[in-house]
């Protein structure tokens, strides 16, 4: 750290990506990407418009918010496209963190980061003994109240219903952060229409294999939809370079591709969970492209630093109430194949 530095940054702690390594080829199962690459049609949406990247992108994002009116069925004034949803979520912070915020203690590891940033109060509501949050924790709150539906890192989902009464009974802002959504959960879009303090919060990286691309966006009421545009028009108006906002528009297009897939991927997480029951593996039931499970046979981070030694990345969060449990990331049939047969052979050496 430099003698400069802000002193409001000096006790920051960044978020930790998960492992990219570059050096070996891994099989990679640790960041919840999609194995398969975009669509065709995805990419020479984007080829397009490369010979024109003298000129600045889009800041109204017109194209890809008039698709979005056709594929998503949201008003194009209350969307907005933001680089990755993290950008849009750290725009939520910074829009209505000012009361404090609240969110489940085992959930995605940036809310806190976000809230640290902004120097807004934390609260973390732990989540019930078998990994799930229970929603009468969040009714009358009365501050930012930050929801990722499915949760990771277990996976688990809440029914629409309930997210409905947390909104219903809160008069603040509540944001539903749907990365995992199209992997079996039922999104919150809808009700955006009906409650003025709902925010739901999208990815392209996870179902729609533009992890790299960066793109994601929240809808809203049109006037929250303003708030965000705020702050990004205070701080990049091109936040979402040109390459990926024709990208995001080949995606919307080409929506049954992207679909398919996430069918594919339920079925090779159907799949994986019975296999890794059958080796007596503990598999919470997920609604995402990951499952979380653990063994009674080895510790969390022995598998995990094993898997990894063979070739194979998973996560593990050094986190006490979860360090026994691994997030698997659901890949091709594959490479969930070589990850069983590795963890037969390491159970194997146990013996
Ligand atoms: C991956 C992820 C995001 C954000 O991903 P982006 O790549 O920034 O769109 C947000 N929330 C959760 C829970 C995630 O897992």
């Amino acid at each position: 750290m430099s003698e400069f530095l802000n002193k409001n940054y000096q006790k920051l702690t960044p978020y930790t990506p998960g492992e990219q390594p570059k050096d070996v080829q891994y099989v990679k199962l640790n960041t919840n990407e999609s194995p398969f690459p975009p669509s065709k049609n995805t990419i020479l949406e984007g080829e397009k418009v490369i010979s024109s990247l003298n000129l600045y992108s889009d800041p109204e994002m017109r194209n890809i918010r008039l698709q979005a009116e056709k594929t998503l069925n949201v008003d194009k004034d209350c969307i907005v496209f933001t680089n990755g949803s993290d950008e849009v979520l750290n725009f939520a912070f910074m829009c209505y963190g000012q009361n404090g915020v609240v969110f489940p203690e085992i959930s995605y590891g940036f809310y806190t980061v976000f809230a640290n940033l902004h120097n807004i109060e934390q609260t973390k509501i732990p989540l019930k003994q078998d990994f799930s949050i229970d929603y009468t924790d969040y009714l009358n709150l009365n501050k930012l109240i930050v929801i990722a539906n499915p949760n990771a890192p277990t996976g688990k989902c809440l029914p629409l219903w309930q997210i409905e009464e947390i909104v219903k009974n809160n008069t603040s802002i509540v944001v539903i952060d749907e990365a995992y959504i199209d992997f079996g959960g039922e999104s919150a879009i809808e009700l955006t229409k009906k409650y003025k303090n709902l925010l739901v919060t999208q990815t392209f990286s996870k179902s729609r294999s533009l992890a790299g691309a960066r793109l994601g966006f929240g809808v809203a009421d049109k006037e929250i939809i303003k708030d965000l545009n705020t702050i990004r028009y205070s701080t990049n108006p091109y936040n979402v370079n040109s390459v990926t906002l024709a990208l995001g528009l080949g995606a919307l297009k080409d929506n049954s591709y992207y679909l398919d897939n996430c069918k594919t991927i339920c079925q090779n997480r159907d799949y994986l969970t019975k296999e890794l029951k059958l080796l007596g593996f503990e598999v919470i039931e997920s609604k995402a492209n990951f499952v979380f499970a653990t063994c009674p046979n080895i510790g969390g981070e022995e598998l995990y630093l094993k898997l990894k030694s063979k070739g194979v990345l998973v996560r593990h969060f050094n986190i006490e109430s979860i360090k026994e449990y691994n997030r698997i990331t659901i890949g091709t049939k594959e490479q969930l194949d070589i990850l069983i047969e590795k963890i037969k052979q390491i159970l194997g050496e146990k013996l």
